[in-house]
């Protein structure tokens, strides 16, 4: 009896339901997500009733018979949606790392609701009157400049959402998002059902050839966990296929893996994506029709550094002859390997890789397995952490006490050099079935001082294999720039220090927001790190002077392949959403952007458009995949000003960095915030020196900021 009534008390009062989701976060540091008290389940209906406090909120706002002001329109607004942010991060956290066909089908059923629920308030006319009011007084009205970039920003977003269209055209807008939302959620399932369900199968000895044993016994596990004990696997994922590919010399085997790879979402079966691809591309060109711009592209970039597609576009242009002629090169060194070899082939796509690496050893004399033993996983994150203390004044102590949602998670509270608490960083590296592949930082809480002061909660994510009990984890060059790169993510939140949760950490522009993540690779490679924290797993002796004139003598090698697959996907991105209202066929449009761009045949984009997940599984880096080379651009441009000083550790500049990036947020407009660092507008010189090309005749300025 006691236990209905008590089912009925709860049925009625929804946020005592859901308590882990929708109660404020309990514990230290103002609060910690109960990351070890949600289920699945809970999910639903806290979202709901998180966007139903919401609505209410913004209808009080919208009706409020106050004059509009700031505080009581934009402010209020900022306040408005904390129990749905609390809730849609963790749905996020959990989407990344513990998905599951549960939470699957609530990501399905929630996407449109969701996205329905945002346009209902971007829609709201009485509540955009009041935002308009705010933003046409906002120099006169004696605000800060945070709160007039604040109003600026809410303003542009309604207004770019549809808040000035007529009701027909609001209604289509809403539609159309609604479907677009839950094409996203097909597109990037079918991406990911591909890549978990398909693999190449081996069954003898002789089909391993070349392969290390540490790629071997991943195969191994690999084939059991997928019923298949005592062959050998290839996941049809990246972790799996380009290790196959670089090293396997049985070269039937490389071109079946390449073609499984290249081919995911294409094969014109269920999870085929040619179809979500045309559609969304349509929508998209419809909605920014409605809009009133002429295609996706404009409206996409217009919030972005680079402001239109023609500046980005000028970029990746002023970058393809140069990578163009580089892949040139490459090919005809591996081609000439070949020839020696007496192979009696031509370079094909499934060759770059394995040819690449031959003559890699050859010209360079650098054997990744050589590096590898100072790579300790442990030791690289005592590293970071040194470093964030030179550069950046943050200071890393373990917390005790906080959940966790995996027992490999760990946590480390971040203060500052007088001691005050600055945020918290989690650690969950290792892979487990449910958690995505890749590497990336989220935030589960941004920093801001507006009703009171909040501090960061940040995570970083990766995929290492995780070693037996006690042994040291050992990862490769390349992985060892990722984790500072996403640590350089986490340490932009970390510095934050800006008053509107909107403007925080972060939310800085698409092509903008990669510049201190990059910047903060090339610590790496610092004598000061190497010789503290690249010690051999076995002596402890640091990596040999020798070893690290080799990597850095090898650093501009195979960036013509580097470079080209990355940028033959950004300007296929730009090409497609440039299309406007002309229907694409993804395979057509593909070979003649690809044939119209003079696209070497020995290489082919690193995401073809039917697993494309940045440009389809969400708007977000849609005509927006440029920015990793604007961002890198910019941070080849900045790393300088350290050289030009007293080098990596020079404080002043570092100093600088920290005011003027890592701590401003959205506060200012990013090419502001960077002439302001850098004293000038970023040129393209240094990428074009940091890549070993060549610079062109009349270097343009090509990220030079349009005011
Ligand atoms: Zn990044």
């Amino acid at each position: 009896m006691l236990s209905l009534l008590l089912g009925a008390a709860l049925a009625a009062a929804p946020a005592m339901t859901n308590p882990p989701l929708l109660a404020p976060w309990p514990g230290p540091f103002g609060g910690v997500p109960p990351l070890a008290a949600i289920q699945v389940e809970q999910f639903k209906p806290a979202l709901e009733a998180g966007m139903a406090e919401q609505l209410a909120n913004v209808d009080r706002i919208a009706a409020d018979p106050a004059a509009p002001s700031f505080e009581n329109t934009i402010a209020a607004l900022e306040r408005s949606g904390r129990t749905l942010d609390r809730v849609s991060r963790m749905f996020g956290v959990w989407g990344s790392v513990l998905s599951t066909p549960e939470f699957e089908a609530v990501d399905t059923e929630m996407s449109p609701k969701l996205a329905a629920f945002s346009d209902r308030i971007t829609q709201n006319e009485p509540l955009f009157k009041r935002i308009e009011a705010v933003y046409q007084a906002r120099e006169a009205s004696g605000l800060t400049p945070e709160q007039q970039r604040l109003t600026w920003l809410t303003y542009t977003t309604f207004v770019r959402a549809g808040a000035r269209l007529d009701a027909a055209a609001k209604a289509r807008v809403a539609a159309i998002n609604e479907r677009l939302a839950s094409l996203f959620t097909a597109f990037g399932q079918n991406v990911l059902a591909e890549e978990s369900t398909q693999f190449t199968l081996l069954d003898q000895e002789a089909d391993l050839a070349g392969l290390s044993p540490a790629t071997r016994a991943g195969m191994a596990a690999a084939a059991e966990a997928r019923g298949h004990k005592g062959h050998w696997a290839v996941p049809n994922t990246r972790s799996a296929v380009e290790p196959f590919l670089s090293a396997s010399t049985r070269r039937d085997l490389r071109e079946k893996v390449w073609r499984a790879f290249v081919t995911r979402s294409d094969h014109g079966d269920a999870r085929d994506n040619g179809k979500n691809v045309t559609e969304i591309l349509a929508l998209r060109a419809e909605r920014a029709k409605l809009l009133g711009y002429p295609t996706f592209a404009h409206w996409s970039i217009e919030q972005s550094m680079a402001k239109t597609p023609e500046r980005a576009m000028a970029l990746m242009e002023a970058v393809w002859p140069a990578a163009s002629a580089r892949v040139r090169e490459e090919v005809a060194d591996m081609q000439a390997i070949a020839d020696k070899e007496g192979a009696g082939i031509t370079i094909e796509p499934w060759d770059y890789r394995s040819y690449a690496e031959k003559v890699r050893k050859a010209r360079y004399d650098l054997d990744e397995d050589e590096v590898r033993p100072y790579l300790q996983l442990e030791k690289l994150r005592e590293g970071m952490f040194w470093m964030a203390g030179r550069l950046l004044d943050l200071h890393f102590t373990p917390a005790k006490g906080v959940p966790v949602y995996h027992p490999d998670v760990r946590v480390w509270e971040v203060k500052d050099g007088k001691g005050k608490h600055v945020g918290l960083w989690y650690f969950d590296p290792f892979a487990r079935p449910g958690k995505r592949s890749g590497a990336w930082m989220s935030a589960y809480r941004d920093q801001e001082r507006f009703e009171r002061p909040i501090t960061t909660i940040v995570s970083n994510n990766s995929n290492f294999v995780k070693g037996k009990a006690g042994e040291p984890v050992l990862v490769s060059w390349n992985d060892a720039e990722t984790l500072f790169h996403e640590f350089g993510h986490a340490l932009h939140g970390l510095s934050s220090n800006v008053t509107y949760p909107s403007l925080s950490g972060t939310s800085v522009a698409r092509d903008y927001v990669e510049f201190p993540s990059q910047i903060l690779e090339r610590w790496l490679a610092t004598p000061e790190i190497l010789e503290r924290f690249a010690t051999h797993v076995k002596t402890g002796q640091p990596i040999p002077a020798a070893l690290v004139k080799k990597i850095e003598k090898a650093r501009t090698f195979n960036q013509g392949f580097i470079t080209m697959e990355y940028l033959s996907s950004a300007l296929v991105d730009m090409k497609a959403h440039l299309a406007g209202a002309t229907p694409i066929d993804p395979a057509a449009f593909e070979k003649d952007a690809l044939g119209a761009l003079g696209m070497p045949k020995e290489l082919v984009m690193r995401h073809r458009l039917p697993h494309f997940n940045h440009l389809f599984s969400s708007d977000g880096y849609a005509a927006g995949y440029y920015s990793y080379l604007w961002s890198d651009t910019i941070s080849a441009d900045a790393f300088e000003a350290f050289l030009e000083g007293q080098g990596p550790y020079d404080e002043k500049v570092a100093a600088r960095l920290k005011q003027h990036v890592f701590s401003a947020g959205n506060t200012v407009d990013p090419a502001d915030g960077y002439r302001a660092f850098r004293g000038k507008d970023p040129g393209i010189g240094a990428l074009m020196r940091r890549r070993g090309f060549p610079e062109p005749a009349a270097s343009p300025s090509a990220p030079a900021p349009a005011k």
